[in-house]
């Protein structure tokens, strides 16, 4: 037995064009467009979030903002600004970052802003 069961008749793909044919092949091409487009966008987004996040690591971290008052820099003194205000820093590093909140001009602001505010608090 060679002979297949398949049966005489093309395959569907090969009947005739239906005349929604063309319509739905150009909606399908649309389709794939917008798709593109969409992912041109979804990359242009996250290049500008790593991009924006190198910018904020660069100038906010390290140039822009990290200070070195007291032997102490910003990012540390921020970190424990709360326990800080709480009074439960121990020495030297309460020193150290009351040094540096007297001198840091990033610092200063916000430690104030954060005593205003628990001061508000009660
Ligand atoms: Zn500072």
């Amino acid at each position: 037995m060679s002979r297949t069961d398949q049966p005489d008749s093309p395959p569907p793909e090969w009947e005739p064009c239906a005349p929604g044919e063309v319509a739905r092949l150009g909606k399908k091409l649309r389709g794939r467009k917008t798709r593109r487009v969409f992912l041109r966008a979804a990359v242009a987004a996250a290049s500008a979030v790593v991009t924006g996040g190198g910018v904020w690591l660069a100038f906010g971290h390290r140039r822009g903002g990290e200070y070195d008052y007291g032997g102490i820099v910003c990012s540390e003194v921020v970190r424990q600004g709360a326990d800080y205000m709480a009074g439960k820093v121990p020495e030297p590093t309460r020193s150290q970052i009351a040094e540096h909140v007297a001198r840091c001009p990033r610092c200063g602001p916000l430690f104030k802003q954060m005593r205003e505010q628990m001061d508000q608090m009660g």
